[in-house]
């Protein structure tokens, strides 16, 4: 996972914008069909940073967001990033909020995070910048991923996507998604709270090493095949771990594929 710019932990389903967003996959029931019984809590939580640094090679960052929002339950948020620093000092972390719920009481811990990213629904700008000053504003459009497509979009692109460099998110009951736009787990590599792990992980690079190469449709999974999204960029929290992916990539794309 030294390739991995970002772990994301759902650590809580809650967002206060949820209901007033109604494209936004938080309103699906995203798990159904699915084993519900278990959550992540701190402590599996601790356990899964610790193991993903020490035995995984991961050197990004850990986050908050998937499709929740992190400060509606701040208090717990920032307990978390201290026991997981404690733990892990070389631990790093990054934000992403709505900032609705932002508030000068929180500028103190709000220093944990070397990113913070809002994405300012509100339009509370300079008032957020005067809480964290390293704040990022962001200002992004819906789109249709809550759209639960079973067939590729017409003119779908066929390119690789270096999409699972990005990220790599663990929603609220454990299952881990290639990327943000599989929130349904179609592709999921398993659950990180039921399996093992280096099973999970081995599922996912395996996974991983075919979308960043792959031109062909059908060597992709099947979240992949259906994505309207394909991204075509690299985002990174890393600059030079996102680096390192390009020269990795254009690697696994000699062995597979060939040159
Ligand atoms: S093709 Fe779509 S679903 Fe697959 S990794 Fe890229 S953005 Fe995510």
């Amino acid at each position: 996972m030294k390739f991995l710019t970002a772990i994301m932990f759902e650590f809580t389903p809650k967002c206060n914008l949820g209901s007033s967003h109604p494209w936004c996959p938080h309103n699906a029931d995203r798990w159904a069909g699915k084993d519900t019984t278990r959550s992540l809590d701190d402590s599996s939580i601790l356990d899964l940073a610790v193991k993903f640094t020490e035995e995984h090679g991961f050197r990004g960052v850990f986050g908050w967001h998937y499709y929740n929002e992190p400060l509606f339950e701040a208090g717990r948020l920032f307990d978390l990033v201290r026991l997981i620093h404690r733990r892990v000092p070389s631990a790093r972390f990054v934000l992403w909020s709505n900032g609705s719920l932002m508030r000068p009481y929180m500028a103190g811990p709000l220093k944990l995070f070397e990113q913070v990213i809002v994405s300012d629904y509100d339009k509370r700008g300079e008032e957020l910048k005067a809480i964290c000053p390293h704040v990022e504003l962001v200002y992004p459009s819906p789109d249709a991923r809550i759209d639960d497509h079973e067939e590729p979009w017409p003119g779908q692109s066929t390119r690789p996507c270096p999409r699972p460099f990005t990220e790599f998110c663990i929603d609220y009951h454990g299952y881990a998604h290639v990327c943000c736009n599989d929130w349904r787990g179609k592709s999921s590599p398993g659950n990180v709270l039921t399996d093992p792990l280096h099973e999970v992980v081995d599922r996912w690079q395996r996974m991983r090493d075919r979308i960043i190469t792959s031109t062909v449709m059908g060597d992709m999974p099947v979240a992949c095949r259906c994505c309207g999204v394909r991204d075509p960029l690299l985002q990174t929290w890393d600059e030079n771990i996102a680096s390192e992916c390009i020269t990795y990539s254009r690697e696994v794309y000699d062995r597979l594929v060939g040159v």
